[in-house]
């Protein structure tokens, strides 16, 4: 039978936002020792917006580069295909198939043309000649914390947008608040570049950074600090973050604004969009089984 002290501290978990699926998450909660966190859509706010639009095909204009990309994400879910698709003033064309690359961006057939919105991984896995010119653009827009999304018609360097996202106002309090807590630990995992991650951590605290990771590699990075004895909670909101949240000693998703599938497999749901809960959670944990003992 579960102890009345882990039904009790569920109890109060979810008076707070924060859904525990079983007692045996609360136990292992109060025994974290890294923290991995996703940085798209949990450290920062995953709204973010368009900043750049640099044209590279001299035969299209700014409105044309930025009007096939909205019209290839619009169908994405990706916080950044938000960011292209509202800025662009739609006109109409949808997407006829849209596949999206975890971590890279997506492959779209859009009114008889093939659209590619991404970043040089994606360029590169899909074979795109030319891509000098669009990566040093990119890396110049990374330099300065943007994201850059590179654009392809038809097998031909469009031009690159960028977008910002602001960073949650209360994430650098949390990663104190998780230091104060005991946890020694805490690791940015990001499926964007690693300029634009060393300026997300270098607001926030991080204490380590790993980026340019696919949702597998963010699985990987996750199993290895299990093997190396840790007790890794594993926190994020995206699709992409779904195989490390199952891996994690504690997956937990941000609930308000994540993912279905982030959600179904994390086992903590923090409903707020309060990032101050995790190190609550984290506290209530420990309180909760020194009771125990
Ligand atoms: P994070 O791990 O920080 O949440 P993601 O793995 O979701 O980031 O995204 C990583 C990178 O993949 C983005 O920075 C972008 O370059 C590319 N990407 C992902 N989805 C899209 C999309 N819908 N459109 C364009 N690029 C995308
Ligand atoms: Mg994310």
């Amino acid at each position: 039978s579960i102890p009345v002290a882990i039904v009790a501290g569920i109890g109060r978990a979810a008076q707070l936002g924060i859904l525990i699926k079983g007692g045996e998450f609360l136990e292992t909660a109060a025994k974290i020792t890294v923290v991995a966190v996703d940085k798209t859509g949990t450290l920062t706010r995953g709204r973010p917006a368009l900043t750049d639009v640099v044209v590279l095909n001299p035969d299209l204009t700014r409105s044309e580069v930025l009007g096939w990309a909205a019209r290839a994400e619009d169908g994405s879910e990706h916080p950044l295909a938000g960011a292209i698709v509202q800025a662009a003033a739609q006109d109409g064309a949808l997407p006829e198939h849209i596949i999206s690359v975890p971590g890279q961006g997506i492959v779209a057939a859009v009114a008889g043309h093939t659209v590619l919105v991404g970043n040089p991984a994606l360029l590169h896995a899909r074979g795109v000649r030319g891509t000098d010119a669009a990566t040093a653009v990119a890396d110049e827009l990374a330099a300065r914390g943007r994201t850059p999304l590179i654009v392809v018609l038809d097998g031909v360097i469009a031009g690159v947008l960028a977008v910002a996202d602001e960073v949650r106002p209360d994430a650098a309090d949390m990663v104190a608040a998780l230091h104060a807590a005991g946890v020694a630990r805490v690791v940015m995992l990001t499926g964007d570049g690693p300029r634009v991650a060393q300026a997300v951590a270098a607001d926030v605290g991080i204490d380590e950074i790993r980026s340019s990771l696919l949702p597998g590699d963010k699985l990987d990075v996750v199993s290895g600090l299990r093997r190396d004895g840790h007790v890794v909670a594993m926190v994020g909101d995206g699709v992409n973050d779904a195989p490390a949240l199952a891996t994690a000693d504690i997956g937990i998703a941000m609930g308000a604004a994540g993912s279905a599938v982030a959600v179904e497999t994390a086992d903590i749901a923090l409903m707020g969009d309060n990032l101050l809960m995790l190190p609550a959670a984290v506290d209530l944990a420990r309180r909760t089984v020194r009771v125990m003992h």
